[in-house]
């Protein structure tokens, strides 16, 4: 999957950083919340888009770890994750 300067318009190479063409940094990946992939915040699909893994396995170690912290320290982190992590558009 090829990539272009959102400048010029310039393919770029996956391990370019900025632009041959122009020398505009290339985005780099932002942690988004999921828009398709959103069960509650879309927190889970965002960080699984993120790290391109499977948003069911995030959702599995969500849940054990809101588990594991007694449930409301990891519903409280889950959901200001929610307010900081910004809505993909
Ligand atoms: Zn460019």
């Amino acid at each position: 999957m090829s990539k272009e300067c959102r400048k010029c318009g310039h393919t770029l190479d996956d391990d370019d950083k900025y632009c041959p063409a122009c020398g505009t940094p290339v985005d780099v990946k932002q942690l988004l919340r999921s828009k398709n992939d959103a069960k509650i915040l879309g927190v889970c699909g965002g960080l699984a888009e993120y790290f391109d893994i499977d948003s069911n396995l995030i959702r599995l170690i969500a849940t054990l770890l809101i588990v594991a912290t007694g449930i409301f320290p990891g519903l409280i982190i889950y959901f200001v994750a929610g307010m900081i992590i910004p809505l993909e558009e």
